[in-house]
Order: structure tokens, then sequence, then C-alpha cells
């Protein structure tokens, strides 16, 4: 028997582990450490942790947090700015607005959307980030994750100048690192690096021990640009980065084939999206090991599709879910990222067996956990992992009669919900209020944002074209501690 009082008991309803069979009336006891030390019925830890303070979440299910397999944070403010636009238009229309933001301008962005993600249950976050932004803001929110630092650039007389870039900020990155967070690296699309750069990457990225992710097999205008070397991407889009003068080579093969050809496919790879995946690409990814982040809502919002899913799941590929960026998707609210992928499948595959509730759960944390390579910390509430952990409140009109958490979570909850969120032992959110963060000040900050950046948009005050000299690396230095 363990007494103490630096050990907290979290009690609810229903405990969720995931890994193992729901509990009701449970708890997780928690460590000074911000480790679990035990998930079981609630009276029993309280007897086994007599002088453990005491967190009752009553009629809410406790779960471990979620876990986004990709997003961009520094977006946020991004928000709805092109709801409308097919993908290839948003893209080029994407690149006059992501040259908008000052450096300064994209932390704000990046904290509205770290705030966001603690106080909707993510507790683990992937982003993909030039400059370093969501470093900052993710760390200083005290979420736990990766940020994967992008790289961009088909015009191989530059490769140098590339590469010295790339490693200056992945020191840098390095050295500002809060202890939850590591850095990866994101060559952003086939579309956008070269296979030359590609390659290096993936080497530079396998020396170092370091995890990478990618956009891979977005759109039918990828497929045509890998495929044929024509297309939107081949035309506009490569004229609206400055890329135009460079030559269009026709590789005759999927977006997928074309990564595997250049030796870039390795188990620390997450591909995120592959809505245009083959029966081949999956036995390829299988047989490479690499992970899929799914991102239903922006796949099906943007017009591209959906991904096999079950196909992925089927040949046992990894596959986390990612809400992607507000600009895309709007929202970080993973409840109804699990909810939007379940309807999209059984409705495209005419089949209600292709997804289920607990399936949904288990994908938006330990599935997302075992993609990113840390399952072995997170994903999950068992002794011994963090505890990163949420109370969903069920105790609203619509969610009675609760007889099964995994339906209430996937079918009837959304991010408003959510009234408790711990990263490592550490509350984040609690009961509206983020602790430590001062939300109002950042969402008032976000909106001044985002009307200078329609005034900036409108009024032609954006320069694009010098993709490769810096243009959208308008993000913020990374500060130093
Ligand atoms: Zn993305």
């Amino acid at each position: 028997m363990t007494i103490t009082s630096d050990i907290t008991v979290y009690r609810a309803d229903w405990v969720l582990p995931v890994a193992a069979p729901v509990w009701l009336d449970g708890g997780v006891a928690v460590g000074p450490d911000g480790r679990i030390l035990a998930v079981g019925p609630a009276p029993r830890l309280v007897a086994d942790h007599p002088g453990a303070a005491l967190v009752d979440c009553g009629r809410s299910i406790l779960m471990p947090g979620f876990v986004n397999c990709h997003s961009h944070l520094e977006y946020t403010t991004f928000r709805g700015i092109l709801d409308d636009a097919e993908f290839g238009d948003w893209i080029i229309n994407l690149v006059d607005v992501k040259a908008s933001l000052t450096p300064e301008e994209y932390l704000v962005s990046a904290r509205l959307g770290a705030i966001e993600a603690a106080s909707s249950g993510v507790t683990t976050i992937a982003d993909t980030s030039y400059g370093g932004a969501a470093l900052e803001a993710a760390g200083s929110t005290g979420l736990r994750g990766r940020v994967y630092l992008e790289v961009f650039g088909v015009d191989d007389t530059r490769f140098d100048d590339t590469m010295a870039d790339v490693l200056r900020r992945l020191e840098e990155a390095q050295a500002a690192a809060p202890a939850t967070f590591d850095i990866g690296l994101a060559p952003h699309a086939p579309y956008t690096v070269s296979s030359r750069l590609y390659q290096a990457v993936s080497t530079l990225a396998r020396e170092r021990g370091l995890k990478v992710m990618s956009h891979v097999a977005e759109s039918e205008h990828e497929l045509t640009y890998i495929r044929s070397g024509s297309g939107k991407f081949a035309h506009d889009y490569r004229e609206k980065m400055g890329w135009e003068r460079m030559l269009v080579q026709p590789y005759g093969v999927t977006p997928i084939k074309y990564l595997q050809q250049w030796g870039v496919l390795h188990p620390d790879f997450v591909a995120v999206h592959c809505v245009n995946v083959t029966r081949d690409d999956i036995h390829t990814l299988r047989a490479k090991d690499v992970a899929v982040a799914h991102c239903p809502k922006s796949n099906a919002k943007l017009g591209c599709g959906i991904a096999p899913l079950s196909g992925l799941l089927h040949e046992g590929v990894r596959v986390g879910i990612g809400t992607d960026s507000p600009a895309s998707s709007n929202i970080m609210d993973m409840f109804d990222e699990m909810r939007a992928m379940l309807l999209l499948h059984r409705a495209a595959e005419r089949d209600v067996t292709v997804l289920d509730a607990q399936a949904c759960v288990r994908l938006a944390t330990l599935g997302g956990a075992e993609a990113l390579g840390m399952e072995a910390e997170v994903g999950s509430l068992e002794p011994g992992k963090w505890a990163d952990l949420i109370a969903v409140d069920v105790s609203r009109p619509q969610f009675a009669p609760v007889d099964d958490p995994y339906s209430a979570l996937v079918y009837g909850a959304n991010q408003n919900d959510v009234r408790l969120t711990v990263v490592g032992g550490r509350e984040l959110f609690r009961d509206g209020v983020h602790v430590g963060v001062d939300a109002d000040a950042v969402r008032a900050r976000a909106v001044g944002v985002r009307e200078k950046l329609h005034d900036r948009v409108r009024l032609g005050v954006v320069e694009v074209g010098a993709a490769e000299s810096g243009w959208w690396h308008a993000s913020p230095p990374i500060p130093r501690r």
C-alpha cells in the first residue's frame, strides 16, 4: 500500500483504457512523475492510495487523450478562408494566404491551434511546420508530440542551399524543443520536393534517427502530375510557385510507387492522406511498414475522395487519424473526425461492418500512437505510460442512457464535451478554463491577424512566386530556450 499525497486518482463512471475492457466506476491512479500507476475500479484505487488526491469526474468517460496524427497549427487563422475551393484551386490560393503572415502572426495562429487542441482533448499532436511556431505554441501549451519540419524544393540547382537550410532549422528546433516534443522532417509532397531532395532528407532522417512525414496521394492532380507530368500541378501550381522553368517528367506510376522507387519508404515514414492508392500500393505500404495518417474530413471537404481505410486495415497497415489544418477541415475535433470517418466508409462501402465505434476510438488514440511510433508511451491507459488522459462529460440529456461508452463518444460527443485534459499528469484544461494560458487574449489576437490577412490578400499586397527563396518561410524563427 502506498501512502503519499503526490498521487492523484481520477475517477469517472466509465474508464476506457482502450487496450483493455471498460471499467464502470473506474479510476486511473497517477504518480508524481506523471505516469500511470494503476487503472481499475475506483474504490480499489482509492483504498490502495489512501493519501491520494481524488478528482471525481462524475458522469464522464475517462479515456486516453487523442493522438492527432496530422495537423498544421500555424494555419489555424486560415479557418474557413477557402471553404468551397476544390483541392487544386485551394492549394494554389493558399500560396498567397500563406505568404501573407508575419512570423509573429504565425505564432499567434499556432497558439490558437494549440489551445484548441488542448480543449478538444488532443494530448499528442503530430504537426508539420516550416519555422517551428507550432513547436513553441504546442510546447508552451503543455501538449506532447512531434513537429515535422517542412521541406520544399523542386529546383536541384538550389539543392545545397536547401539542405543547409534544413540542417540549420533542424538544429535550432532540436535545441528549442521542450521535453514533451521531438523533431522530425516533412518533405512536403511528391509534387513540391524533387526526388533528389526527397532522398537526401530521407537519408538525413535515417542518419539522425528522425521520423518522416509527407503528404502523399492526396489528390487526382498529384496522380496526374506524377503519372503524366501534366495537369494543374504541372502548370498552374508550378507557375504560382515560380517553378515553371523546371522540367516536369512523367513517371508513369502512382505516387506511392514513385516514392518506393526512390527508396524513401520505411517504418519511420508516415504517409498522410493516401486517398489515391491502388491495391499494389497498399501492399507496398505494408511491405515497407509505412504508417498512414487518415484525414477523412479534409479529404472529403476538398473533394479529394475517401482513402481506402478498410483495405489499409485489412492489410495490417498502421493507421492513425489526423484533422489536417483548419484551412481544410476547419475544426480540430477528433470526435467529429471519428464520426465522419465511420459514416463516410459505411456509406461508400454500403456496409455497416467496415468500422464500428470501438475501432474508431482505437484509431484515434492507440492507432495514432502506433503510427507515430509512440505506443510505448501514450495511446492507452496502462501502468507505466504517461498520464495523458481526458474526461468526456456525458451527463447531458442527449447522452442518456449510456449503454456503451464507445457509442456515446463516436455517435454523440464533440469537442465541447471535453471537461478535463491532462498531459503527463499535468492539467492543461479543466471545466472550460485553460490552465496557465490566457485563451481570451490568444483568441482576440488571432481574430486581429485574420482581419489583416483578409486585407492583404484582397489588396494584392502579398508577393508570391519566390518559393525557394523564402516566401512561406515567413514562419517565425524558433525561439531559443
Ligand atoms: Zn497537411
